[in-house]
């Protein structure tokens, strides 16, 4: 269904489209196909709305956000139970991706009242020099499936905060969740129109409108790295404001001095997360030489006691790919690694026992070895697999890690100081982990340098891709 001016709708060509789930292939929905004139529609709305949500004080526009909270923390287990079924996370990583959505809300129904302007000194006695922080206007926000609540409320909610209003596409393999977040903003009492729903299954129409309708003032997109560059080549040319959330190739450092076991227990943890589903998954794991016998020992043990299936069964924590070409890719990546000359530890196959081949399983997989020669070694998997490469010195692995187009995440085990600072400052990533692997949180700025994205996501930060910084000079 799509949700446009506060209403719950079909498609305008009459058309649905289904939704199925990975871990079995059985359709659990089905759902409104718009088209470029539905999202046309919504863009109308919520050009319309604007003018009303705008004019609200900071204060109303908080206290939605904080009802869209609470609703969210009361359907909290709905939404993640959908979540598994529609995307195949397994349930605890559903509920913790919820609780992470639900603290967007949260942030900014706090930050909301926190947009100031300023005074600044003026070069005239007779001179005054204001500045004022407004809404850009309607936003137009294209999302993923990987995490299909959190990247849409890390989009809505600060875009409501800041007194902008939205039309949010969502992902054709996920729309069913984003139609329980719409449910939860509608129930929270938001005017008709400021945030509006287009669910498709083929984007490229309504990206087209979304990038060229001239009552679009900005547009936040979260996907690959290659559909992000083409809206924004699109957007810039009626010179919309961009924000984009695009691929990583994330380093995984391990130096001498950390502990072999803590490391490979926090690359077992981050690398399987999602199935590897995740841009900020590691992509490339380089262990120092002298400790990477033990780290691959503790690694291969703990990948051994992963169980892959449906996620809403006790015990799993690897759920499926989110498609066939998804694992074609890993497996097209591991057999060119081991073509090559990596060596295979566990894994390295499609998973069809026990049911599985209903859905797209692939086994959790370690290889080593791995040398720049290897695709897996150059390109983004997004699949189950832990690569690792050896190094032997500083400087050799910050210049490695740092060889890719992409600078979204990295992470670094040492208990030198001095080496984690200097790896912190040295590596060109929006994000970097020092022995942690989970430095992501709604008050905290996440985004990409380079390839992987212009802006950034949450915090302080987040609320400011909303706004418009005007200057006023006043003669008195
Ligand atoms: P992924 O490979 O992770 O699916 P995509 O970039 O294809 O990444 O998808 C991310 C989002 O971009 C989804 O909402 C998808 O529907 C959308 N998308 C894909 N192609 C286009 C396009 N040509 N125009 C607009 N949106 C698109």
């Amino acid at each position: 269904m799509l949700y446009v001016d506060g209403e719950w709708r079909g498609a305008s060509s009459g058309r649905s489209f289904e939704v199925v789930n990975p871990a079995n292939g059985v359709t659990i929905g089905d759902v409104a196909d718009a088209n470029r004139t539905d999202a046309a529609q919504a863009i109308l709305a919520a050009s319309v709305a604007f003018n009303g949500w705008s004019r609200l004080t900071a204060f109303e526009r908080s206290d939605f956000l904080y009802r869209a909270y609470g609703l969210m923390m009361e359907r909290k287990e709905a939404l993640a139970r959908l979540m598994t079924e529609e995307q195949g996370k397994p349930i605890k990583a559903a509920r913790n991706e919820v609780q992470y959505a639900a603290d967007f809300f949260l942030w900014y129904a706090e930050e909301a009242k926190r947009v100031y302007g300023d005074v600044l000194p003026a070069p005239r006695s007779d001179q005054r020099f204001l500045v004022l922080r407004q809404p850009v206007g309607v936003v137009a926000a294209i999302t993923p499936w990987n995490y299909p609540v959190s990247m849409i409320t890390r989009k809505v909610a600060p875009a409501l905060a800041a007194g902008c209003t939205i039309v949010v596409k969502p992902a054709e393999q996920t729309p069913l969740c984003a139609m329980e977040v719409f449910g939860i903003l509608h129930d929270a009492g938001i005017p008709a129109g400021v945030a509006n729903l287009v669910t498709t299954a083929n984007p490229a129409p309504i990206g087209e409108e979304l990038v060229e309708n001239a009552a679009v003032a900005k547009v936040t997109f979260t996907g690959s790295t290659e559909v992000g560059t083409m809206l924004a080549a699109r957007a810039a040319a009626s010179m919309k404001r961009v924000s984009l959330e695009l691929g990583g190739h994330a380093p995984f450092i391990v130096f001498e001095d950390a502990s072999p076991d803590y490391a490979a227990k926090g690359a077992s943890l981050v690398k399987f997360l999602n199935t590897g589903q995740a841009c900020i998954s590691p992509n490339r794991i380089y262990v120092h030489k002298s400790i990477v016998d033990p780290f691959l020992d503790v690694l291969v043990e703990r990948v051994s006691r992963m169980r892959a299936g449906d996620g809403l069964e006790e015990g799993v924590s690897i759920g499926p790919l989110v498609d066939e070409q998804a694992l074609e890719k890993v497996n097209r990546q591991v057999g060119d690694a081991i073509d090559h000359g990596a060596t295979l530890h566990i894994g390295g196959q499609r998973l069809t026992e026990d049911g599985l081949d209903a859905g797209f399983f692939y086994a959790p997989t370690v290889l080593s070895g791995v040398t720049p020669e290897m695709e897996i070694y150059n390109q983004e998997t997004f699949g189950p697999v832990a690569p690792v490469i050896t190094f032997t010195d500083d400087d050799e692995v910050l210049s490695l890690a740092n060889n890719t187009s992409y600078g979204l995440a990295a992470y670094v085990y040492t208990h030198n100081l001095s080496r984690a600072m200097r790896m912190f400052e040295g590596l060109h990533f929006g994000i970097v982990g020092v022995n942690d692997i989970n430095p992501t949180a709604a008050a905290a700025p996440f985004g990409g340098m380079r390839q992987s994205g212009i802006g950034r996501e949450g915090g302080r930060e987040g609320i400011a891709e909303y706004l418009e910084v005007k200057l006023g000079g006043f003669s008195i």
